[in-house]
């Protein structure tokens, strides 16, 4: 990707820690309040393990408390549960994240439903998708709030604009297609059914790549002067050598023939996805203690 085409998701979010950082110290030294994060798992996968990490080590290098709650496989719904509601009612905590996928003789829907809304910083809870869909003040899933901040910082004004979001997942795909609306994008939710992708996608604007098919959108799709955020993530098996790789969703380097601005995989919208976690927590934290956003 040419250096000015290039959305640096991992320098933004670097920027963004650093400016969590300064106001989790003001809200420290000025009304005596750390936010606090809770990080829940449920039995061991490795990839959970990497996020959860990685997510507990970069919420105490903000300032704030991470908490990171691990319980074995074999824990019951109903242990999952009350641990929930302890964190529901515990003051020190603002924000609590059930790390996905639980195992199979969990109900997941039933675990995200019991966080009360205003702490949950994945904003999964039907509560805060109702709340993001009529305009109220909701607490945003973490990876569309990054690629709406990386189209803000980039395109500043989007009225107007046409885009397309490719995906409809309850995660990314339709709150990204909501994040879009607010900022008076017409928007194209497009999915698998959809007729004719590539004339879809030549129409926009903007495109939001979050599909899970390694470099499904060609190059030769992307309108000239557009612009391009690839949500996925896909590991492909590497050479003989046995070194895997990272793609995303679109072919980057044809596509950024035509783009005015992409991301990249890896280095694009991962980064965004933790440090809006902690931007979550923060915001859960303010408004729980009645301060401004
Ligand atoms: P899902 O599998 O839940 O959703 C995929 C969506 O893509 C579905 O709506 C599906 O349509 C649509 N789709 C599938 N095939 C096609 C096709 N041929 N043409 C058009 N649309 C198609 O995925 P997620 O939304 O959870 O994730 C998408 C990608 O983003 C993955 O690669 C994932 O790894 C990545 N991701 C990255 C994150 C990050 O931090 N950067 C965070 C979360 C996800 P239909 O509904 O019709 O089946």
């Amino acid at each position: 990707i040419p250096p000015e085409k290039l959305i640096d998701g991992k320098a933004f979010a670097e920027g963004l820690r650093k400016q969590i950082a300064a106001e989790v110290q003001v809200l420290r030294d000025q009304h005596g309040i750390q936010p606090g994060l809770a990080v829940v798992m449920v039995g061991e996968d490795p990839a959970s393990d990497v996020y959860v990490r990685s997510k507990c080590k970069q919420t105490g290098e903000c300032g704030m408390l991470s908490v990171e709650r691990r319980l074995p496989a074999d824990t019951s719904e109903n242990e999952l549960l009350l641990l929930v509601e302890a964190l529901n009612k515990d003051p020190a905590i603002h924000g609590i994240l059930v790390q996905l996928p639980l195992p199979r003789h969990i109900n997941a829907d039933r675990v995200l439903n019991t966080i009360v809304p205003e702490k949950d910083v994945d904003g999964f809870h039907p509560v805060n998708v109702g709340l993001l869909s009529t305009g109220g003040q909701a607490l945003v899933p973490c990876t569309p709030l990054g690629c709406s901040l990386l189209l803000k910082d980039r395109l500043g004004d989007m009225s107007g604009m046409n885009a397309v979001v490719i995906g409809r997942s309850n995660i990314v795909g339709k709150p990204m297609a909501q994040l879009l609306l607010k900022e008076n994008c017409t928007v194209t939710l497009a999915h698998s059914r959809t007729r004719d992708l590539p004339a879809v996608v030549k129409a926009a604007d903007i495109v939001v790549a979050a599909v899970g098919i390694p470099e499904m959108v060609k190059g030769e799709w992307i309108k000239d002067g557009a612009t391009v955020i690839d949500v996925g993530i896909n590991r492909l098996p590497g050479s003989a050598e046995g070194k895997s790789r990272l793609v995303g969703d679109v072919e980057t380097a044809e596509a950024a023939k035509h783009a005015a601005g992409i991301t990249p995989v890896p280095g694009g919208v991962g980064p965004m996805t933790i440090a809006c976690l902690l931007r979550n927590t923060l915001t859960a934290c303010k408004r729980l203690h009645g301060l401004e956003d």
